[in-house]
Parts: C-alpha cells; structure tokens; sequence
C-alpha cells in the first residue's frame, strides 16, 4: 500500500459521515470534518493511526464540534475556511478557495463553494480520484441555501461537475434516499436515477452507506447539478425545501 491514501468512512451523530485519509507514507492522518469525537478517535486507534490535520468544509456545529478536543488530544492543524473570521474552532491554517497544498506527495486542491454557508471549502485529492465535498453536494442533493444565493449554488456545483467523471463525492451526510423521493418528481422518466435509486435502497436495506458516489452518476441523476441555470436551480431548490 506504499504510496497511496487509505479512506475510511463512518457513520456519526443523525446522519453525518467522518472520514479519515491516511497517507502510508508519512504516516499523516486527516479527518474531514469532526462531527463526533469518540468515533474519530475510535476509527484512528482502531488503526494505530495518529491524527494530525483536521480539514473542515463550513462552520456548523456538526463539521467543527469536536475540533477543539481533537486539537489537544493529537495537536493537529486544522485547515478550513478563513473568509469569515472566529467561525472555525483552533483554525490554524485559512483557506480561500484557490489554494494547493500536500498531503505527503499527494496535491490537494481546494475549491470556494459558497451557498449552503458563504465560507464553505471542498478538497479535491486527485491522487485518490476523490473530493471531499462536505454540505454542498449530497447524492441526489445539494445544501440548503442558509447563506449564500442561488447563483453562488449554481457556481459551486459547476466547479464539481467540472471534476473527472471518475471522482468519487465525499458527501457529509445519508440523505440520498429522501432525496430520491424529491429527485424522482423532477424527473419521473429518468431511467439511470431509478436504477440508481434500487441501488441506493438495496444498499441502506443493508445498513451501508451510499457514499461515496461519483461525479457520473450525479450528472446523470441528481438535479440540482442537471439544472441549467441558477435560476431553474433556485426554483429546484425552493420546491424542495417545501417537500
Ligand atoms: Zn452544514
Ligand atoms: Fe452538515
């Protein structure tokens, strides 16, 4: 496994997901987003791994609530947004969108996403063919609007569907099979999101996640990165918040 990232995936909280990178080579351990400490520190002894980064996506409570605890357990650094000042707990390293750093050898690209927050940042490692796409991006879905407007949505999810078909999407949270509900009344005639949705239930029938999933089967399938406006993708985004 020399020369290659480990992801792991585990359900937290409601609905939430942590996920952990190791890098194998310099033994670097990152967790996106700490949305339960206990589960993040479980998932990395499990493995003998260390914490030490944090990447945070926005500042909601449940994406930075244990990045306080995590910092003085592993001394971690902790990137995230940096555009609205105090809103990420013992941020040491801010981002803007724009930026490239490394994790061991590996580039990693960080991209603005603003509209479910205005400060929201996703992580693109393209040597794991993967982002880390945080409240912006759900299967099937995208956040709700809390901050920014639907033309900043609109640009957000641009910048993802631009990713390789191959990327597998990181989302923070299983809400794939309610969006199915509301992605099927958008497009009842859409073949490739019925199959989709008979995957996504057999899985959760198992008790599995349905994260990640990939830039190609959101194209083909969810709709508010089928819209092809911000405009149409307001209107998507309103009907849902009523559904
Ligand atoms: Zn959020
Ligand atoms: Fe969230």
């Amino acid at each position: 496994m020399s020369n290659q990232l480990e992801i792991v995936l585990f359900p937290c909280l409601n609905d939430n997901y942590g996920f952990l990178i190791h890098d194998n080579d310099t033994g670097e351990t990152v967790s996106i987003d700490t949305p339960e400490v206990d589960k993040i520190v479980a998932a990395c002894s499990e493995r003998a791994w260390s914490l030490t980064q944090i990447w945070n996506t926005h500042h909601h409570a449940d994406h930075t609530g244990g990045n306080l605890d995590l910092k003085e357990k592993f001394d971690t650094k902790i990137y995230g947004p940096g555009s609205v000042k105090g809103r990420i707990p013992g941020l040491s390293h801010p981002l803007f969108g724009g930026e490239t750093f490394r994790l061991g050898t590996h580039a990693v690209h960080v991209f603005s996403t603003p509209g479910h927050t205005v400060d929201h940042v996703i992580y693109y490692v393209p040597d794991a063919k993967s982002a880390f796409v945080g409240d912006t991006l759900f299967a099937l879905g995208c956040g709700r609007l809390f901050e920014g407007s639907k033309e900043d949505m609109y640009s957000s999810l641009k910048k993802i569907s631009n990713f390789p078909d191959d990327t597998k999407l990181y989302c923070a949270h299983e809400y794939t099979l309610s969006n199915a509900e509301f992605a099927l009344t958008v497009e009842p005639a859409n073949d490739d999101l019925k199959n989709y949705i008979s995957k996504a239930k057999e899985l959760r029938a198992l008790g599995l996640p349905t994260v990640p999933t990939t830039v190609a089967s959101e194209k083909k399938c969810n709709p508010f990165l089928r819209a092809i406006s911000a405009s149409q993708l307001g209107e998507i985004r309103a009907a849902k918040d009523v559904f």
